[in-house]
């Protein structure tokens, strides 16, 4: 039921993080994988970390928020494989200020690279998913998907966004056979995160008195998730968020 064997999986920002560890929960359960990351180096350094685990694992480097670097990335990846089955719009960024510092630019880089990225990339998988008749999208929201935070206004923005999207898209591509669901993680140690405890005094205190579970997520806690979203076990699933946040989101 959770077996991913055939199955071709694209991860952006596939090359550390949340991404890799996906990637290598999916690569585990059997998907080949294609990891799209802006910097060649991470690219390679990641696909020789999952081929080194007999996985198989290709690089694409592309921006997620160009539509022609997508279009491209996308056509050399149905080139290679064949055909697209599952997709994780992973990547994405943050730049932590209050509100009124924001300059227009720096808002709506935000947005492109949480929230348009989403919606560009599953765009530009759509024809190869559609016409197999299948297809199993992930998007990654956040618990700023949730809740609002003071230095975070456009990430929360987009983040909000991606749950929306998720919803829309999920009623557009039922027919076409097309799953789109989003995972919402807790807060996980990555290098994204590395730069909010250096900017946010007493977060780690905070994460860990807040989450019930009394941890930081690792990566990793978030493959599982990944895997039954992608796989059978969810065929009758879409539209939906899931938490993966060692029970933040249910605190008060
Ligand atoms: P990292 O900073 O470790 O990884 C971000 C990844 O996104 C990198 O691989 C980066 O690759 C890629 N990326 C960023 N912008 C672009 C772009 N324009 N085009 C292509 N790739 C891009 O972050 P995390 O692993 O922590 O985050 C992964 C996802 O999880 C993000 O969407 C984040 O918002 C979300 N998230 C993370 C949480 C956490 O606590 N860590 C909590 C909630 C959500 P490259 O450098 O090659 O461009």
């Amino acid at each position: 039921m959770f077996n991913l064997k055939g199955k071709v999986a694209i991860v952006t920002g596939g090359n550390g993080g949340i991404g890799l560890a996906i990637a290598s929960g999916l690569a585990e359960a059997g998907a080949v994988i294609a990891i799209i990351g802006r910097d060649a180096g991470k690219n390679s350094a990641a696909c020789e970390r999952l081929t080194a685990a007999g996985e198989t694992a290709i690089s694409f480097v592309a921006d997620v928020t160009n539509e022609a670097s997508v279009e491209s990335a996308i056509d050399e990846i149905s080139t290679a494989f064949g055909k697209i089955d599952i997709l994780v719009n992973n990547a994405g960024s943050n730049d932590r200020k209050l509100p009124q510092d924001y300059t227009l630019a720096e808002w709506n880089t935000l947005l492109s690279a949480n929230l348009t990225s989403a919606f560009i990339v599953s765009q530009a998988v759509y024809p190869a998913m559609s016409r197999s008749k299948s297809g199993k999208i992930i998007n990654i929201g956040s618990m700023l998907s949730i809740f609002g935070n003071a230095r975070a206004a456009p990430y929360a923005a987009a983040k909000g966004g991606i749950v929306q999207l998720t919803k829309s898209l999920a009623q557009a591509w039922a027919p076409d056979g097309i799953n789109v669901n989003a995972l919402l993680p807790g807060w996980i140690e990555t290098e994204l995160t590395k730069v909010a405890r250096k900017q946010l005094p007493n977060l780690d205190e905070q994460v860990k008195i807040r989450t019930p579970q009394g941890r930081w997520g690792r990566p990793e806690d978030l493959a599982g998730a990944a895997v039954f979203l992608a796989s059978r076990a969810s065929d009758f699933v879409t539209g939906i968020t899931l938490p993966v946040d060692g029970g933040y989101s249910s605190n008060t």
